[in-house]
């Protein structure tokens, strides 16, 4: 859901890409993107595409054929990690958990010590396929003393609970624009730091993405302003528009806000007969996971929700297809009244009154 703010930016006057006017923008949402993720990068843009260009990002600016890369893997996005990794060459050592847990670090300790020439560790923050939290802090620590680069999926969390990439560790993280950070589909934002554009400089090959090489793109996005693309301009209003909106409302409020309209969600679907599939403690305030009570099927729910409610909450990915409810409250999304109308709703659906 969009604040009418952020749509309304959209329908602003056309600039053009190089115009001082759209410029001085790019400039802003620079600078209010090193708030969000609360770090001093000053290379720190939104790439032109989805999360998922930002995750390839990445991973094509530092890794060559035959560098070694350890990733988390407790779910669908952490598999897609692994998998661009491996297509840039790379040899990937994977930590598995099961679906819904999080990866000790201990094992990422492990895998160090067995791949000491990896070049770097890959986590994803928020894993959007189970609604499980990776904690950062320990393994931000372990893999800087180490001397590897800390690569950070925040799609689903920034903007909706802290990063602290600076605090953490954390060399390279990236994120989207539609989900906490409430503008529409369409930017990845990403930071990276002095360590990993040290990393990229020193590659012996050039990257393998023309689109997505953060040297080539720092000339338009950094002083010299040369064109490398065409910016989606009317993305980067919207952006803008979003993040103003984030920083105004203070960014400890909007992560108190996730935080309280999650665990209201969460206590009403317990009420209901919902299980949690994440264990205490590792939950998500932003996305709420949860099994069907028995015999309710998770399909013909969610078709009636957007049916005869027009609530869009999403199933399960992968081998949690069919089995799981995925509900996300983010951005505008996370209002209290949002989540009475869905657990009024499946209270209805499910002939059950809310405990
Ligand atoms: C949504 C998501 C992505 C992919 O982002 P797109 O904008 O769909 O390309 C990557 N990682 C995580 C954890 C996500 O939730």
């Amino acid at each position: 859901m969009l604040a009418p703010g952020v749509l309304s930016s959209m329908t602003a006057p056309m600039l053009g890409h190089l115009d001082p006017a759209f410029l001085a923008i790019m400039d802003d949402n620079q600078s209010l993107l090193r708030q969000v993720f609360d770090t001093t990068n000053r290379l720190t843009v939104p790439i032109s595409g989805t999360g998922s260009a930002a995750m390839e990002t990445s991973v094509v600016n530092v890794l060559e054929a035959e560098d070694e890369i350890i990733v988390g893997i407790a779910g669908y996005f952490g598999e897609r990690l692994a998998e661009m990794a491996r297509r840039c060459g790379a040899r990937v050592h994977e930590v598995r958990e099961a679906a819904g847990r999080t990866i000790p670090p201990e094992k990422i300790e492990k895998a160090l010590g067995d791949h000491p020439k990896a070049k770097a560790v890959a986590l994803i923050h928020a894993e959007t396929s189970t609604g499980a939290c990776q904690p950062l802090e320990e393994v931000g620590q372990l893999v800087r003393r180490h001397g590897s680069l800390f690569i950070v999926d925040a799609v689903t969390s920034l903007g909706g609970m802290p990063i602290n990439v600076d605090a953490n560790h954390i060399d390279i993280c990236y994120s989207c624009s539609q989900k906490c950070l409430g503008a529409p589909p369409g930017l990845g934002p990403i930071t990276l730091s002095e360590r990993a554009t040290h990393a990229a400089r020193e590659r012996s090959t050039p990257v393998q993405s023309w689109y997505l090489d953060m040297a080539l793109l720092t000339k338009y996005w950094g002083s010299e302003r040369t064109y490398h693309h065409t910016a989606p301009v009317t993305m980067n209003y919207a952006l803008n528009a979003a993040l103003h909106l984030a920083v105004g409302e203070g960014l400890a409020q909007r992560y108190e806000r996730h935080k309280r309209v999650g665990e209201l969600l969460e206590q009403g679907l317990e009420g209901l007969g919902f299980r949690l599939f994440v264990d205490a403690g590792h939950r998500l305030p932003m996305l709420t996971v949860v099994e069907c009570p028995p015999r309710v099927d998770a399909e013909t729910l969610r078709k009636r929700l957007l049916q005869e409610y027009s609530i869009e909450v999403a199933g399960g990915l992968g081998e949690q297809r069919g089995k799981l409810l995925r509900i996300g409250l983010m951005g505008y999304g996370a209002q209290e009244r949002n989540v009475q109308y869905l657990l009024y709703a499946l209270g209805k659906l499910l002939d059950r009154k809310p405990a």
